[in-house]
């Protein structure tokens, strides 16, 4: 692993340099209008300790975990803010798939957060088709197989 790292990877992007003058605010928001995936991280805590793991040692910007979870409140704002964008003439993508993702951590380790955003989102009306995916290391598959079926969730 350490002489994979010294070869560059795991270090960080400078955005700065990379993005300075290519965006502004009318691209920002055709960006949002035709958003294709929205990732939740739904906690940075997991029931196992890879070494390779983005949230690792070997990153540079290595952040301890806290085992925190990300709140139904917060994520409920993030979609309130969108769905403007959504239904505005600046969505182009009406007839394409936008994606509600769940990341972690283990995300299953937040299934309650999961099913109020589920639930929350299918009752909305949405100028979009709208589909669920999930990034599981599966130890909880068995648990909630049933209802990631029923909701149609895809494999990320
Ligand atoms: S399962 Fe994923 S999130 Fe958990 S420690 Fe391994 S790489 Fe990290």
């Amino acid at each position: 692993m350490l002489l994979v790292k010294k070869q560059g990877y795991f270090s960080d992007i400078d955005t700065k340099t990379k993005f300075s003058g290519r965006i502004d605010e009318d691209f920002v928001k055709y960006q949002l209008a035709n958003l294709k995936q929205l990732t939740f991280e739904v906690t940075d805590k997991c029931n196992l300790n890879c070494t390779y793991c983005a949230y690792g040692h070997l990153y540079g910007d290595y952040d301890q975990r806290k085992s925190s979870f990300l709140s139904f409140y917060d994520a409920k704002k993030i979609i309130d803010f969108l769905v403007p964008y959504f239904n505005s003439e600046l969505n182009k993508s009406s007839s394409s798939t936008f994606y509600i993702s769940f990341y972690g951590g283990e995300p299953l380790l937040g299934f309650n957060f999961i099913k109020q955003v589920v639930s929350y989102v299918s009752k909305l009306r949405i100028n979009r088709t709208i589909k669920f995916s999930m990034t599981t290391n599966a130890l909880l598959l068995e648990k909630y197989i049933d209802y990631l079926v029923e909701q149609d969730f895809n494999p990320n």
